[in-house]
């Protein structure tokens, strides 16, 4: 029996305290090694240590554990909180991935990357937009066509995050003549050194980090056992695939992390000459955005609740809300801190590099406002914008006529 008392995940969240206090920075012979090398060293320490990927089996290198969604909440809070590197890694493979290939993937396929993903050895970037297929994803059109060799690619992917620095692409292809839209296409997983793939970074607003890329496919070849799932059925995959990343869009760790500096933030400005936090203006703003950040706790919390009964699947339609609620509560927190800051968001700190979406903590802690701000706004379109998310919760929640779909 799991237990389930609030003093057993008080003590998880004072040695969840601990570790990150003594585990980072590393010291003795590690600390010298490259810094990807420290990251990947210090993960193995935290999944050994059973913090990291708790409910990945045992056998793939996870930590073997029965599902708990509160004690990993209470984690990674405690991770946002302290310096730990544990957003080193895009969320591509070990979040998103690594729960769909438990899904849909073949023994193989698991043993293969499961745990060289958990321990950021094989870093993934998400090959799904097309420069004419963003939303409606069902019009994607660069191909794969199996050959003797393997599955031959044509195409382009745009706005893949880290394309340039991942050594691992998870993506959909159209790989069906005959079938149409979302019928037709196919799960690939292609190693990001294979002849042929020119991955290209694009400036975008939100930093001047070339974290987004186009990537172009010119008769690149991977192996025919690099499809997830069967041909034609990459659909199923790549729902299973965006369904893990909402909800890591979605961590409320991150956004109350936020939120608290924002306070701190409102503490130690001044609005005529007096703590800003004493505006009776700011202070409503202050008290609503807390309210959004109540509400997206709470909602994880039924989630918990219902999982401990085993009934968390009839939770998956509330869980649609969760990504635009964390969406909207980024924005707010974004725009009243960047009203705070006044004129000094307009400068990157000590002229240092900007920083990435990933790293939101990072961006609040050292207090750079203004990151946070853009990233805000590119949150509202990765991973499904919030337009699509209430066309979703509409159709799907409420029962609402459909929006109306490309032909198919
Ligand atoms: C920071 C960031 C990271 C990203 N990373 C990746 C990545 O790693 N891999 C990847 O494949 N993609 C990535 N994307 C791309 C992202 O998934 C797309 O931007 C998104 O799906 C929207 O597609 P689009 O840009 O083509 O816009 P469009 O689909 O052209 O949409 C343009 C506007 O029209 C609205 N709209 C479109 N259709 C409808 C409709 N039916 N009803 C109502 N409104 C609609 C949209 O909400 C949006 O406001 C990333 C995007 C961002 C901003």
């Amino acid at each position: 029996m799991k237990d389930l008392s609030l003093e057993n995940y008080e003590a998880m969240r004072s040695k969840a305290q601990d570790f990150c206090a003594t585990s980072w920075p590393l010291s003795g012979p590690e600390a010298d090694l490259p810094f990807r090398e420290q990251v990947i060293f210090w993960q193995k320490h935290a999944i050994n240590a059973g913090f990291l990927h708790r409910s990945i089996p045992a056998e793939y290198g996870g930590g073997g554990m029965a599902p708990d969604i509160r004690a990993e909440m209470i984690i990674k809070r405690e991770f946002a909180e302290s310096d730990v590197p544990y957003l080193e890694s895009t969320p591509n493979g070990p979040q998103f991935l690594v729960p769909a290939l438990l899904e849909c993937g073949t023994e193989t396929q698991n043993q293969k990357y499961i745990e060289r993903t958990l321990t950021g050895e094989f870093d993934w970037c998400q090959g799904y937009s097309e420069p004419n297929a963003g939303s409606d994803l069902a019009a994607l059109s660069s191909r794969a066509e199996l050959t003797n060799d393997g599955w031959l690619i044509n195409g382009q992917k745009i706005w893949t995050s880290n394309a340039h620095s991942a050594n691992m692409m998870f993506g959909v292809f159209r790989t069906e003549k005959d079938a149409k839209r979302h019928r037709g296409v196919s799960f690939l997983i292609i190693p990001m050194d294979m002849p042929g793939i020119l991955a290209q970074p694009i400036k975008t607003m939100h930093g001047s980090m070339d974290d987004i890329c186009e990537v172009f496919f010119d008769d690149v070849i991977v192996p025919a056992e690099n499809i997830v799932g069967e041909r034609g059925d990459g659909w199923r995959v790549t729902r299973s695939v965006l369904k893990y990343e909402r909800l890591w869009l979605a961590d409320t760790s991150v956004v109350r992390v936020q939120f608290n500096r924002l306070l701190t933030l409102a503490e130690q400005t001044l609005r005529g000459g007096r703590p800003a936090i004493t505006n009776p203006h700011i202070r409503q703003t202050l008290s609503e955005i807390e309210a959004w950040v109540r509400c997206q706790e709470l909602l994880i919390e039924r989630l918990i609740a219902a999982e401990s009964h085993g009934a968390g699947e009839q939770l998956s339609g509330e869980m649609q809300f969760v990504k635009l609620l964390a969406t909207k509560t980024q924005d707010a927190v974004a725009q009243l801190a960047f009203d705070l800051i006044a004129e000094s968001g307009l400068l990157a700190p000590n002229g240092a590099d900007l920083t990435t979406l990933l790293n939101l903590p990072k961006i609040v802690s050292e207090r750079r406002w203004a990151n946070a701000f853009f990233a805000s706004l590119a949150n509202a379109l990765g991973g499904g914008t919030s337009n699509m998310q209430r066309n979703a919760i509409g159709e799907n929640l409420l029962g609402l006529p459909r929006d109306i779909r490309g032909a198919g």
